[in-house]
């Protein structure tokens, strides 16, 4: 690529940022580099080893995620939790303490819960920027949200998030998962890292596990040490993979976008629907919020259905939706976050979190339009 990135839309930065150029053959695509083993010295005299997140299909992802997330760099893990991980761990130590959002991915909820504690990290949670700026303390090193949020849709003030880290010093993180850099830049609003389980929306074909976080070059440096002796890097063939993923990225986002706004509108108006949670709906508690800081409303919804009893009912009948966990692929999905993500919460406490035995998680896929509100309306209507 010969223009300079920052004068690319999003739709051509998916297909050409990043792309390493093979001046033996002049191919379209970025060659696998499957190497282990790396000519050293060398003249820029660098240790190139997959592990050391730096050999070219790598590099390849690290330059197109920063581009689209509008970071200096980024760098490409195995798995979602690989980076969350090893971003947490490369930046707390014994004495921190953190502040995460109290809807948090279930694996992040986890992980925050028994492994940081235990390496002497104090961590709290919080729901509004009132309540993470009370909760602040002068040890807080660090802050963490996700927007839009599993599986209410619920949307955090980016920018009030941002200055709040800043004003304190304090690192600021969301997870962008759910939204993608088409429809939301967090580090456009003031956050300083992104992180993404690409094996989700960024890859988009239910095949890649793989994850990212994307930040200044200074906070990827130093990074990059800690995860190169953690060791969660993804190979040089699951790089190409996410790289051909990543290529259609924007176009999938136009028709998941699409189809969810669709699917939440045909549900509201569905008498056995008690109330869908998308933030593209007026009705949404953070619509407002949702509408400042992004530029389409996603791929996922959720559901209240009337009698929570007819469940089962649902799950059975859907012929072309697959009752199933995991997102943004391109297929659509279900599932009801009582019995999975949320299944470790008492009932009463899944009740004061808002998800009923009767919720139920849509990850609208980029299919025709026609044919999933029939699959929903015969699913719904038996
Ligand atoms: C799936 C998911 C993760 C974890 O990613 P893996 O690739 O499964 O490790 C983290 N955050 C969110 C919001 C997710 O949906």
């Amino acid at each position: 690529m010969t223009v300079p990135e920052p004068q690319l839309r999003p739709a051509t930065l998916c297909i050409h940022a990043g792309t390493y150029l093979d001046p033996a053959t002049g191919g379209a695509c970025s060659p696998i580099f499957t190497s282990t083993a790396f000519a050293y010295p060398n003249p820029a005299n660098e240790n190139v080893y997959p592990r050391y997140f730096n050999v070219p299909n790598q590099r390849v992802i690290h330059r197109k995620l920063a581009a689209l997330e509008r970071g200096e760099d980024a760098l490409v893990f195995g798995s979602g939790m690989a980076a969350i991980a090893t971003l947490l761990l490369a930046h707390l130590r014994p004495g921190d303490h953190a502040l995460f959002q109290a809807d948090l991915y279930g694996g992040t909820h986890q992980l925050v819960t028994a492994e940081l504690p235990r390496l002497g990290i104090g961590v709290a949670f919080c729901r509004t920027p009132e309540e993470f700026a009370a909760a602040l303390r002068p040890e807080t090193r660090l802050i963490y949200v996700e927007s839009p949020s599993n599986p209410r849709m619920r949307c955090v003030d980016l920018a009030a998030m941002a200055a709040l880290g800043r004003e304190r010093g304090v690192l600021t993180v969301i997870d962008n998962t759910f939204a993608t850099p088409i429809n939301q830049n967090p580090i456009e609003f003031g956050i300083d890292a992104v992180v993404h389980s690409a094996t989700k929306y960024l890859n988009g074909h239910s095949d890649v596990n793989a994850g990212a976080v994307v930040s200044s070059a200074s906070v990827i440096r130093g990074l990059t040490e800690t995860a190169m002796l953690y060791g969660g890097m993804l190979d040089a063939h699951g790089c190409y993979q996410l790289e051909r993923g990543l290529k259609t990225l924007a176009l999938r986002m136009d028709r998941h976008n699409e189809n969810a706004g669709h699917l939440a509108r045909f549900l509201a108006a569905h008498p056995a629907v008690a109330r869908v949670h998308y933030p593209g709906l007026a009705d949404h508690r953070d619509h407002a919020v949702a509408a400042r800081q992004m530029r389409g409303f996603g791929g996922m919804l959720s559901f209240e259905l009337r009698e929570a009893g007819r469940v089962d009912v649902l799950l059975g009948r859907l012929r072309l939706v697959l009752p199933a966990l995991s997102l943004g692929g391109v297929e659509s999905l279900v599932c009801v976050p009582s019995r999975t993500s949320h299944r470790k919460l008492s009932p009463a406490e899944r009740e004061r979190v808002g998800i009923s035995d009767g919720l139920v998680r849509v990850s609208a896929g980029v299919e025709d339009i026609e044919d999933l509100v029939a699959d929903f309306e015969q699913a719904l209507d038996g």
